[in-house]
């Protein structure tokens, strides 16, 4: 705050800032549940400006920001807030991008209710600062006006990067080391870029507008993009190894969790990421084959959604929009033991989604082609040594429900990189992600690093951001001593 407050009194302050005790909390306008249907648009409206500029006014610029602190990107919350609270959004802006590559996708995505705004202080009692809101606020504000810049350095490095997977964790660190100047090429196997912010989220949550324009201001700031290039394949790890003077690993996780149960191959049951990004393609504009007729669509048909995270409630509420017959969520601990963001279960539940909680699946019925899914009901036990409370079976509970589509959402786990990679060298945990010193960010080949999901095992785009732009300050230090070695080892 040093920065900001030393022309003005601290009642001057006091007097624009603190507005918590007068002003009421107000999030952006939510599109009516009834319109949101019927359509796939984001459900927020944007903030008027004297909305945005009052609702950040409520800040009380605590002393040790605790929002800050649960910010995984440790942002410069109250800074930002009190710059748009007087109207000076373009140094908001500045202030907001210096820590975060994409702020406008966190003011969207981030489940604040768990991050920032749940530990602002003021939110006992008169409802948090709406933090999210804001940082959006001021970015597509920034966008609109011109302030984002592409990544341009202002001296060429001879010294070239080379980053595996264009989703949030490789992206910002593409980003940052643009900005240092260095030849960044990026490879993915997908078409597009932006991995899961482009092909899982759907854009309800974040329009995929604003992934786009990002790509294209990327490619204007010199990243080169190698796009349908799937690394194992096309080209080997070691390919790139040799080909540029570091290498970061960031293609996340795609394995789908799978269950054994009685009937598990009937047609119609699809796994969660099969079924969401078979929609994203379609609202891209492109023909996704198989897609009307088969169980990607969920017009006219009664569809069972199994699991009680982010990705469930995004499965449920395409459901929704496609004009589903029936859609019900079948999880087997209770509302208030729902991994997911509360936030999305009250827009499914406003949506018209039906929740069976403490409902666990057994079997799957039907001929060929599903028609019910047999699930019995479960008791929530004591908590166990990490604090989450068991779940057992209630003996003859048994009930159905009907189902054309049964929509898979049981997570998320690393593929085999190794074998992936044909590298047996690239040590994993136990649970399958890339194993790396902490410290450094780099895996045990030398000159390969590894950020994001395939680190942190699923999570959210924010850590994936935090990850990118760590790692990429430990890859610059590593290029920077390497070449100092080597000129020392030449003189
Ligand atoms: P990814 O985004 O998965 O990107 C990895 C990229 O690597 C992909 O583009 C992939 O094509 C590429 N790749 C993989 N293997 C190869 C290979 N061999 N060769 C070349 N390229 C390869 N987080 C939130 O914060 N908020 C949300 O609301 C939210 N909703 C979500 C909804 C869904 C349905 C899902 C699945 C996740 C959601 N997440 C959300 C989590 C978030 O999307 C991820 O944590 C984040 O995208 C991880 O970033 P990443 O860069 O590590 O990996
Ligand atoms: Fe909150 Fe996410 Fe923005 Fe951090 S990045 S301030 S957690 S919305
Ligand atoms: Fe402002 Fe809340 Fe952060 Fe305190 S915790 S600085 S009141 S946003």
């Amino acid at each position: 705050m040093g920065a900001l407050a030393p022309r003005e009194s601290a009642t001057t302050m006091a007097d624009r800032m603190l507005q918590f005790v007068r002003l009421d909390q107000r999030m952006p306008e939510k599109r009516e549940a009834s319109q949101r249907r019927a359509d796939f648009a984001e459900i927020y409206r944007e903030f008027e400006p004297d909305a945005a500029k009052s609702q950040a006014s409520r800040c009380s610029q605590c002393g040790v920001p605790f929002c800050q602190v649960h910010c995984p990107l440790n942002n410069n919350i109250p800074d930002w807030l009190k710059l748009t609270a007087e109207g000076r959004l373009e140094e908001a802006y500045e202030v907001a991008s210096a820590t975060n590559t994409f702020p406008e996708i966190c003011g969207r995505i981030c489940p604040q209710d768990r991050l920032c705004e749940g530990n602002c202080v003021i939110e006992k009692g008169f409802g948090s600062v709406t933090i999210g809101s804001v940082e959006k606020y001021i970015t597509d504000t920034a966008w609109e006006r011109g302030w984002v810049k592409a990544p341009k350095p202002q001296r060429e490095l001879a010294q070239s990067v080379g980053i595996i997977g264009a989703g949030p964790a490789g992206l910002a660190a593409a980003e940052r080391l643009r900005m240092r100047g260095y030849q960044v090429h990026v490879y993915d196997r997908y078409d597009r870029v932006g991995g899961l912010m482009i092909y899982g989220i759907p854009n309800f949550k974040l329009e995929k507008e604003v992934v786009l324009r990002r790509w294209k201001q990327f490619e204007e700031g010199g990243i080169r993009f190698h796009l349908n290039v799937q690394v194992g394949q096309d080209v080997t790890l070691a390919e790139l190894r040799a080909r540029h003077d570091a290498v970061l690993i960031g293609t996340g996780v795609y394995k789908a969790r799978e269950m054994s149960a009685p009937g598990i191959g009937l047609k119609g049951i699809v796994p969660a990421l099969d079924y969401l990004t078979a929609s994203n393609r379609k609202g891209l504009g492109e023909a996704v084959e198989g897609f009307d007729s088969g169980a990607l669509d969920a017009k006219g048909k009664h569809v069972v959604v199994i699991g009680g995270g982010d990705t469930a409630m995004d499965c449920v509420r395409t459901a929704v929009r496609q004009g589903a017959a029936s859609v019900t969520c079948l999880y087997r601990r209770d509302k208030a033991n729902m991994p997911g963001s509360m936030r999305e279960v009250y827009n499914a539940e406003e949506e018209g989604v039906r929740f069976e909680w403490l409902g666990a699946p057994e079997a799957f019925r039907g001929e060929g082609q599903v028609k019910a899914v047999v699930a019995h009901r479960m008791h929530l036990g004591l908590p166990d040594a990490t604090g989450r409370q068991q779940v057992t079976k209630v003996e003859n509970s048994r009930f159905e429900l009907p189902a054309d589509v049964v929509i898979m959402a049981l997570g998320f786990d690393p593929e085999d990189l190794p074998k992936a990679f044909d590298e047996p060298a690239l040590p994993v945990t136990k649970w399958g992600t890339l194993k790396v010193d902490h410290r450094t960010m780099m895996t045990a080949l030398p000159g390969v690093f590894a950020a994001g999901d395939i680190v942190r095992g699923a999570s959210l785009v924010v850590w994936a951001i935090r990850d990118g732009r760590d790692a990429a300050e430990q890859m610059h230090s590593y290029i920077q001593q390497k070449a100092s070695t080597l000129a020392v080892a030449a003189e």
